[in-house]
């Protein structure tokens, strides 16, 4: 099959996310055939290196041996069935080992992030309405915090171009100032400024906090802002302050889980417990849809009862898909065998090292890294910067995807030091 044939066809049927089609006529959709490990191949044996793991969903690599043969052995002998009523071992398995990871428990599953945001809304408020607080109906949460495109998860998210257009269906939450360290002043340290952020929030639930459900936030790094980096110190007294006024913390890692940042989870870096952890995106290794949503004991307790309204109803008919629960034990028996924690922290430092040369690069600034994220801000005044970088940078065989003057690089883990100078040295030429 060729290259242009699909492309047209795709045009004709497909409506594409996160894009304004008619672009497409002048910015060529690219069609891949197959996937290896870092590499995705075209029609015609071109190949990229998938430097943003395929929007942050891939850890090992695609078409891994270890995931694949998890599914198909688990494709034969049950892909999927109703989990109201009923229950089978992978998704018992991956809830008792997510709760061994995450210290939380009763996982309830869903199949993207977005709606992962909306069942943690959803449970905390309900949760308070169930303890005789139904006026804690109010979310706080991050400027430029990312949470998902569903109505709900918009309503607490701050990316104004995802947002604004549904501004009218949307009841929108309390913003505080981001923790980011980019907008520190000049000589003040990242854990001095996240601090500084902590007492804005401290100001605003003394004032709001009787009804004020959660405040919902994006630990260490927040994603689609552009790879905005925060002090974990921030996650700590962030926590300390909901505790103080009654209000439950949601930490959405979604993108930061299953060890982007370092840690397996970015709040054991705060040393924190979440109320409510938010999963997806890396769960399944970028395999198959699933997201997950873990909660403390109490929140769980405040549910149970004879009584059918307190109960919590939410739904999705692919809640706990049986194959996509095998691709995510799959995926934790990887990090376990293959020490993968570890691992990267090594693979990190490499990777830090052979960026110095971008970072020193004049139209660079703010270089930054989080445990496999690494992200840049160009000086570059053109608005169409991401626009032109993406596509000189397919042309080198990278697959990079800036947002707004942000270049970043999120590879999947089984990256090799090969492939890392490939990248480095071609971001440089595209510098
Ligand atoms: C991607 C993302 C979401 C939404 O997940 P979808 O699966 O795209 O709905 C929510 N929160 C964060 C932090 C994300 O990065």
């Amino acid at each position: 099959m060729k290259n242009s044939e699909l492309v047209s066809r795709s045009l004709q049927s497909v409506w594409h996310p996160c894009t304004q089609m008619k672009r497409h006529e002048t910015i060529p959709l690219v069609p891949f055939s197959r996937g290896e490990g870092m590499w995705l191949y075209d029609f015609e044996g071109r190949r990229h290196l998938d430097a943003i793991s395929s929007w942050w969903v891939n850890l090992f690599g695609h078409c891994n041996p270890v995931i694949n043969s998890a599914i198909t052995d688990q494709l034969e002998k049950l892909e999927h069935v109703i989990l109201a009523g009923f229950t089978h071992e992978p998704v018992i398995e991956l809830s008792e080992r997510l709760a061994r990871l995450s210290k939380l428990g009763h996982a309830f599953y869903a199949s993207d992030g977005a709606s992962a945001v909306e069942i943690a809304l959803k449970m905390s408020f309900h949760y308070w309405k169930n303890m005789g607080r139904p006026e804690k109906r109010h979310f706080v949460s991050l400027e430029n915090g990312y949470h998902g495109e569903t109505l709900g998860a918009l309503s607490v998210t701050d990316v104004a171009i995802f947002s604004d257009t549904y501004s009218p269906l949307i009841s929108k939450g309390l913003r505080i100032d981001t923790p980011d360290w980019r907008h520190a002043e000049r000589g003040e340290s990242p854990c001095d400024f996240a601090l500084r952020c902590a007492e804005k929030l401290e100001n605003l639930l003394e004032i709001h906090h009787p009804g004020i459900a959660a405040v919902i936030l994006e630990p260490l790094v927040q994603g689609a802002a552009g790879m905005g980096m925060h002090h974990p110190a921030y996650l700590a007294k962030a926590r300390q302050l909901c505790d103080k006024y009654n209000v439950h913390f949601i930490a959405d890692e979604i993108a930061v889980g299953f060890g982007r940042t370092g840690t397996f989870f970015a709040c054991e870096q705060g040393n924190i417990l979440p109320d409510f952890l938010c999963l997806s995106k890396g769960i399944t290794g970028g395999y198959l849809p699933l997201s997950a949503v873990l909660s403390r004991q109490a929140i769980y307790e405040a549910f149970y009862d004879d009584s059918l309204s307190r109960a919590f109803l939410h739904s999705h008919s692919y809640t706990g898909n049986a194959l996509a629960c095998r691709a995510a034990l799959a995926v934790l028996d990887i990090f376990e065998s293959d020490g993968v924690i570890a691992k990267n922290r090594e693979k990190a430092n490499l990777m830090t090292e052979k960026a110095k040369v971008l970072a020193a690069h004049p139209k660079v600034e703010h270089f930054r890294n989080t445990g496999m994220i690494w992200a840049f801000d160009v000086v570059d005044p053109s608005p169409d910067f991401s626009r032109r970088f993406h596509l000189a940078a397919l042309k080198k065989g990278l697959l990079l995807r800036p947002i707004g003057n942000t270049v970043y690089f999120m590879p999947p883990y089984v990256i090799e030091e090969e492939e890392m100078d490939f990248l480095v040295q071609g971001t440089l030429e595209l510098l």
